[in-house]
């Protein structure tokens, strides 16, 4: 994976952006891009004010151990007031237009300031994770941010994903070790039982289907 992943950077030309959202993933992602040659790479999260405490504590460990900055894109102060007044701390779960303009807010508009002027965007998507995920390829054209979207883990299990962070003693949120699979922000992620599916602590409320927040939507499917 290390070869194919030095071979797709070194194509790039201009920056490159690694999302992480305090995933075993997006870790592993960014000790593989580390034994990398990259000219210029931005390590960035969103932080969307509504994350887990302990996910602000792996920030800082991630910092130290991997010796780079992560920078903080957060949501557009004025929107998010608007979004209080009209949701409450709660009204994301009322219906899937309420969570989509929660994400949108919290989420999506940071983003797309996070990509702006970036030429490639390296993820930890797995297509193991869900189905919404399961055509998923190592390289790929993000025709809504316009930029290569890279995902070098897209084939990994859950079994090798877990291995490499031992193999490596790499930081790992602990929320792993409360039953989470998948972690996100605090009102919409829970921990999940033994045999439920990985993102099945995401939105539980809602279909499997419609299990996105907006992030790794194509174009087409709005
Ligand atoms: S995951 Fe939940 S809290 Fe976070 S941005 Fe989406 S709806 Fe809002």
């Amino acid at each position: 994976m290390l070869d194919l992943l030095q071979q797709i950077v070194s194509k790039i030309d201009g920056k490159i952006a690694l999302s992480f959202s305090y995933q075993a993933e997006d870790t592993a992602v960014l000790h593989l891009l580390s034994q990398c040659k990259i000219k210029s790479l931005e390590v960035f999260t969103l932080d969307t004010g509504k994350l887990f405490d302990e996910c602000k504590k792996l920030h800082k460990e991630t910092e130290e151990f991997f010796n780079i900055p992560i920078k903080k894109y957060l949501p557009k102060i004025d929107n998010v007031k608007d979004l209080e007044r009209k949701l409450g701390d709660w009204g994301m779960r009322e219906s899937l237009q309420n969570r989509h303009l929660c994400c949108h807010i919290r989420k999506v508009e940071p983003l797309s300031r996070a990509l702006k002027g970036k030429s490639a965007w390296i993820t930890g998507l797995r297509s193991a994770q869900s189905v919404t995920r399961s055509e998923l390829k190592i390289v790929e054209y993000d025709e809504k941010f316009n930029l290569f979207k890279i995902n070098p883990i897209a084939s990994w299990s859950d079994e090798k994903l877990f291995d490499y962070i031992k193999e490596y003693n790499l930081p790992l949120n602990p929320l792993y070790l409360q039953g989470f699979k998948s972690i996100g922000c605090k009102p919409c992620t829970r921990a999940v039982k033994d045999g439920e599916d990985i993102r099945a602590g995401r939105w539980w409320w809602e279909n499997p289907e419609h299990k996105e927040c907006g992030l790794h939507i194509k174009e087409q499917h709005g």
